[in-house]
Formats: C-alpha cells, structure tokens, sequence
C-alpha cells in the first residue's frame, strides 16, 4: 500500500475524470486521487532541474528549470483519479462491500489485546517481585560471607592499579 497521504479526496476544481470509467464530476460522486509516483519528479522533469514542489489533491505542481532557455516554467502532473463508485466496485470485489464480518473480528483482534495486555502485566509484576526477591537473597548471602566479596580476587589478580587498599 502506498503512504496514506498519497491517496487524497479531491474536491471542486480539481476534479478531472475517473481513470476507470472516465465519469467527470457528478454530485452524487466523490473522487480520490492516487498518487504513485514516488515522490519524484516523474520521467519528464529531472529532479536536478526543480526548484518548487507543490502538492495539490488532484496534482503536483512543480516549478522547474528549462536546461535550454535557463528558465523557469511550471509544470503540472495530474494524478490519476478514480470515482467513488468505481471504488466501492472494486472494495466489493475483495469482500470489503460486507462490513460485519470485518467488525467482529476487530471486536475479536481487541478481546486478545486487552488480554496480552493483561499478561504482560501480570508477568512484568512477577519478574519485578524475582528480582526484589533475588535482591534480598545476595544481601543475606554477602551477610554470610562477610567481609569484601571483591577484596581476595582483585589481590590475586597481580598488583594492578586497581588493587586492594591497605590500612
Ligand atoms: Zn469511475
């Protein structure tokens, strides 16, 4: 699927005719814009060349420099556009025209989410007790053991600068 807003509502003026069945604007129509060109300046305009871009609904409008004259013309690439009614063709085509079945499993996909969620909470609290729990059991030990638990390796270790200090 292309970025969301490559596909745009294109209202009034900017309306053209539907890519598909060539319908112009009507009032009970709606019609979007798909813009799949990459974001570049399209086969016909160097992008070395253009100095503006502007991203209409319908087009993109860009100024560009002629190499020959030197200099600026604007150039205006339309979008193709398709019609409401074309799209709720083609949605029906992929099963999009029946909504329920499509509800039930959002309804579905959220019970498991909020479950999930459940779970990783529960397990988050259990390892935070783990740890508390681990974390008195090496201060008991170290009470056991007493004294430096570092003192006699760093020794033994030869004389480095971080040897042990003595008294
Ligand atoms: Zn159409």
């Amino acid at each position: 699927m292309l970025p969301a807003d490559r596909y745009r509502r294109v209202e009034g003026p900017e309306i053209t005719a539907c890519e598909f069945c060539d319908t112009r604007a009507l009032p009970h129509l709606e019609f979007v814009s798909i813009d799949n060109d990459a974001g570049g300046g399209g086969e016909d305009i160097p992008a070395g060349l253009i100095e503006t871009r502007e991203e209409r609904d319908g087009a993109i409008a860009y100024r560009a420099r002629d190499p020959l004259s030197g200099t600026t013309k604007l150039i205006t690439v339309r979008k193709p556009q398709i019609c409401s009614e074309c799209v709720a063709q083609i949605a029906a085509q992929v099963g999009l025209g029946e909504r329920q079945p499509l509800l039930a499993e959002i309804d579905e996909l959220r019970q498991d989410r909020d479950e999930l969620r459940e779970q990783l909470e529960t397990s988050e609290r259990q390892r935070q007790e783990a740890e508390a729990a681990l974390r008195g059991t090496a201060v008991y030990e170290r009470m056991l053991v007493g004294g430096d638990p570092n003192g006699t390796e760093a020794a033994s270790a030869g004389g480095g600068k971080s040897g042990p200090k003595r008294g």
